[in-house]
């Protein structure tokens, strides 16, 4: 499973994330995107993180290696 990194500060709350992957993302009531625990699959979190207009979702590999952006 990716390590994900939600970059607060860069998120919008424009919840394209979490309407392309509902099952990975979700936006808090602050308005900022948190992860569903535990997200479905590695496919889920990089097609919402793909969605993001602000490339706030960070993916990486377990092993340290970025995957996206
Ligand atoms: S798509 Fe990006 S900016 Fe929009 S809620 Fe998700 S993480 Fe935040």
């Amino acid at each position: 499973m990716y390590r994900v990194v939600i970059d607060e500060k860069l998120c919008i709350g424009s919840s394209n994330c979490m309407e392309e992957a509902p099952d990975a993302y979700e936006v808090d009531d602050r308005g900022i995107a948190v992860l569903v625990r535990p997200p479905a699959s590695d496919e889920a979190l990089l097609n919402g993180a793909r969605a993001c207009p602000v490339d706030a979702i960070v993916l990486f590999e377990p092993d340290g290696r970025r995957v996206h952006p």
